[in-house]
């Protein structure tokens, strides 16, 4: 025989019971004997607590009992045959009424037991039992409806009632004998103590209801049937990628359930792991699916942990002190109080030098538990060996669970990196001595963030996602998308990545969304769905939505972003920009932010700030990590001048290159802001910081293309008059260049800490001399690049390469 559990969700509604009973049909009609365990209607049990609770504080209860009665009642009407509904309306209105009359009680008194309590609560079970099985018997009818209260005996702990099993054995065993050849529909959740008193075995227990009859009448399988595929890697409403385990040990399974996973309730597994009989969690919704087998030997999963669970809410107990060195008794005594008042301990942590105990209670325990503590230690606090206890509220506990843990180095490295790497703090660690599970003490409103970061951490073979918030839509933002959009599969398929722009401001509009903002229509969302642009209030909505593994990107080329990278690394997020103004301003400033990213475990990417998406920064950087040294860097590193320089040969005049370059959109408004060298300064300027040189700007020797008379020009137009005057002079270079077999080049060097920018007349065995049109070029020589420098060169300048450089420091974040 097999016990068949559906919980709340599988109960719900019409279609859910409808759901149930084909598998129900199925099984029985297949010759398996199911016994069949029913949780109450979704939402019963809550109302019911909602209801006792009013009524304890003379508050109105009437409506919820009518919606109560209306949920089961439309059950009925909808599915019993109308000849058939009379005598089964008038069962259920008694129930109705028994209940109507305990809360009329409970309201007469002002007072709630938990003994009555569990007596209301029982009726949640019961009806939606008793109301399904005369639904299951007009098609079989063996069906019969059982009050496990009267089978399944208990101590007098209501609310959370411990079995008599020897007692619960012989009945239950009496009612197979009885009941043989019956299809059965037993009570979840209910039983009762040595008087007859209804108790619960605790929220969620029907599972255990379960267990306890599977393993008594020695069922082949217990199967809890809920609204997801078996038991996932984490809580799937909270992070997205969680996915089903096929096979799970019973105590892994406890663990993942003790720690948070609700959907098996931890006490089930002791009667199933008694008789080895497997409990296997299956979706009501998805029969088809195999689901979870929880089952006495663990399996290796290819992954290092099964799974990451969590309670969202705790309270923490410090105790400190000189009274507990060396005391062996001292734990025993606090925890021995804390259990006979029956406060739950969910998780401990000591520190080696016993100087403190940490313990996390469930909240509304941690003042009782204090005053507990105050009164047991009253001696050792006023002799100051103790020191007053602290409550720390608010906070959350994140396990990570799996057996094959023990025979894997490096997982907490891994937990700790990932949460470190998110800016999470952690309060306190425990790790179990089986090593089965590892739990961190963290804020409670971290969690969600925590959950995700640490699934992709453990996971890491499953995509990763990156969640982006980007300013500036101008040339390089539009194409960016563009070119994210079109990428989109290709990362996801190829690389495992996944990128979401969550968040997207330019100067007038502002748009935020969490799922993503579809880039084939980010300007409809942004004009339509946005609010007015505004970078500091853009920048805290991007920390309010505390995501992981996220990046804020700076398409623009203003100043503004750039003054919050600092908040914006100390709230662990990666920057990756093109923009060149933090780089390129003080030193002093250079230094925080690079030290800030540092310390926040984040990325700062910023490739396009030199040669737009040329590989010259990260090369670089690997050169100096790999222990290079760089003895010489020379480099031209500004496309319109090339180009320019390229174009200037034979007969051109420098004055119609110039213009012709402007025209083809190759130079700035006005050409003196890619001829007077300020924006190549910057690019040497980085290099050099980044080579190890604390550079100022004021330290790069500039040297000059143009005549002092074409620099001092008012207008543009002035300063193309002037260059035509100074026809000559650059017909006299370009001569003498001709005449050595040369060619001109402006070119910038860094050399034993010296940053300088001239023009160059440099001959073919120069690496720069067969440059051609826009392109830029840099040569590293470095101790290992001594004889033969290390040359990068292509296009430097466009939408398209520098879009595509942010892109690559993009998915390089984290990586
Ligand atoms: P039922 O009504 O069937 O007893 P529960 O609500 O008690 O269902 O438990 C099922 C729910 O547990 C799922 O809907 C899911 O949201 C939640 N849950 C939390 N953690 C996990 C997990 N690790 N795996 C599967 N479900 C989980
Ligand atoms: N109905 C009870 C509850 O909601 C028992 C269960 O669903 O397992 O806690
Ligand atoms: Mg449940």
């Amino acid at each position: 025989m097999k016990i068949l559990k559906f919980g709340g969700t599988s109960v719900g509604s019409v279609e859910s019971i409808q759901a149930v009973l084909q598998i129900v049909k199925q099984t029985y009609e297949s010759g398996e004997q199911p016994l069949v365990v029913l949780s109450a209607m979704s939402g019963i049990t809550n109302l019911l607590t909602k209801m006792a609770e009013d009524a304890a504080a003379g508050l109105p209860f009437m409506d919820d009992l009518k919606s109560l009665e209306t949920k089961h009642f439309d059950v009925v009407k909808k599915l019993i045959a109308v000849k058939y509904q009379n005598p089964v309306l008038t069962k259920l209105k008694l129930l109705v009424n028994e209940l109507e009359d305990l809360l009329q009680g409970v309201f007469a008194l002002r007072e709630l037991s938990l003994q009555s309590k569990d007596l209301i609560l029982s009726y949640g079970e019961r009806c939606s039992n008793y109301l399904v099985s005369k639904i299951m018997e007009q098609e079989i009818p063996e069906s019969e409806y059982i009050n496990a209260s009267y089978y399944i005996k208990t101590d007098s702990n209501f609310g959370n009632a411990h079995l008599n099993e020897t007692l619960t054995n012989q009945l239950i065993q009496a009612l197979a004998q009885t009941h043989s050849g019956k299809l059965l529909f037993v009570t979840g959740f209910i039983g009762s103590n040595e008087q007859g008193r209804v108790t619960t075995l605790g929220r969620g227990g029907s599972d255990y209801t379960a267990a306890i009859f599977g393993s008594v009448l020695n069922a082949s399988a217990i199967e809890i049937w809920t609204d997801v595929n078996g038991m996932l890697t984490a809580d799937p409403r909270v992070v997205k990628k969680a996915f089903s385990l096929p096979v799970l040990s019973y105590t892994e399974a406890m663990e993942l359930s003790y720690f948070g996973a609700k959907v098996i309730y931890p006490p089930t597994m002791v009667p199933a792991f008694m008789k080895k009989i497997p409990i296997v969690i299956r979706n009501t919704f998805q029969p088809e699916f195999a689901g979870t087998r929880i089952q006495f030997e663990s399996e290796k999963s290819g992954y290092p942990i099964k799974g990451i669970s969590s309670i969202s809410d705790v309270s923490v107990i410090n105790l400190t002190g000189s009274g507990m060195v060396g005391k062996s008794g001292f734990s025993g005594r606090l925890f021995t109080l804390l259990a006979r008042e029956q406060i739950n301990v969910i998780l401990i942590t000591q520190s080696s030098s016993e100087h403190s105990i940490t313990f996390a209670v469930n909240p509304n325990d941690a003042h009782k538990a204090v005053q507990l503590i105050n009164t047991e230690f009253e001696l050792e606090l006023l002799a100051n060996k103790l020191s007053v206890p602290v409550i720390e509220v608010d906070l959350g506990i994140l396990a990570i669970v799996g057996e094959n843990m023990k025979r894997t180095p490096g997982m907490s490295g891994r937990l700790f990196h990932a949460l470190g790497r998110n800016g999470i703090n952690v309060r306190a660690i425990a790790q179990g001595s089986s090593e089965f599970n590892i739990s961190v003490i963290i804020n409670k409103e971290d969690l969600a963030k925590a959950l995700n970061a640490v699934h992709d951490a453990f996971f890491a073979e499953l995509k990763k996602t990156l969640y982006v918030f980007n300013v500036g839509t101008g040339n390089i933002g539009a194409t960016l998308f563009k070119q994210l959009h079109k990428q989109h599969d290709f990362l996801l398929e190829q690389n495992d990545i996944e990128i979401k722009v969550v968040g997207i401001s330019n100067s007038r509009k502002m748009v935020f969304n969490q799922e993503g903002i579809d880039l084939s229509e980010w300007q409809e969302q942004l004009e339509n769905e946005g609010t007015a642009a505004d970078l500091g209030s853009f920048i805290q909505a991007m920390q309010a939505m505390n995501l992981p593994n996220c990046v804020f990107i700076d398409n623009t080329a203003s100043k503004l972003p750039s003054t919050y990278y600092e908040e914006i690394f100390k709230s662990n997020i990666s920057v990756v920009t093109c923009n060149k103004i933090a780089n390129s301003g003080s030193y002093e400033q250079y230094k925080c932010l690079h030290e800030t990213a540092r310390k926040h475990g984040v990325d700062f990417f910023y490739e396009t700030n030199v040669g737009a998406g040329l590989p010259i920064v990260r090369v670089l950087k690997d050169l100096m990590l790999s222990g290079d040294r760089i003895l010489r860097i020379e480099a031209i590193l500004s496309g319109t001048i090339s180009y320019i320089f390229n174009n200037f040969k034979g007969d051109a005049s420098f004055y119609d290159v110039v213009k012709k370059a402007q025209e083809l959109g190759y130079t700035e408004p006005d050409p003196r802001d890619d001829l007077g060298g300020i924006d190549f300064m910057r690019k040497m300027l980085i290099l050099a910081r980044d080579a190890g040189y604390p550079l100022e700007s004021a330290d790069v020797q500039l040297g000059n293309i143009l005549p002092e008379r074409c620099l001092q020009a008012s207008t543009v137009d002035e300063f193309y008059t002037e260059l035509l005057k100074a026809e000559d002079y650059f017909n006299q270079l370009k001569k003498d260049a001709e005449e050595q077999g040369k060619v001109i080049r402006y070119i910038g060097s860094l050399e034993n800490g010296e940053v300088k920018i001239s023009l160059q007349m440099v001959d073919e065995q120069h690496p720069f001399y067969a440059l051609s049109g826009s392109d830029n070029i840099i040569s590293f020589c470095t101790e290992r690049y001594k004889d033969r420098p290390l040359v990068v060169k292509g296009p430097g300048a466009g939408a398209e390469v520098t879009a595509a450089g942010v892109f690559a420091d993009l998915v390089n974040v984290g990586a």
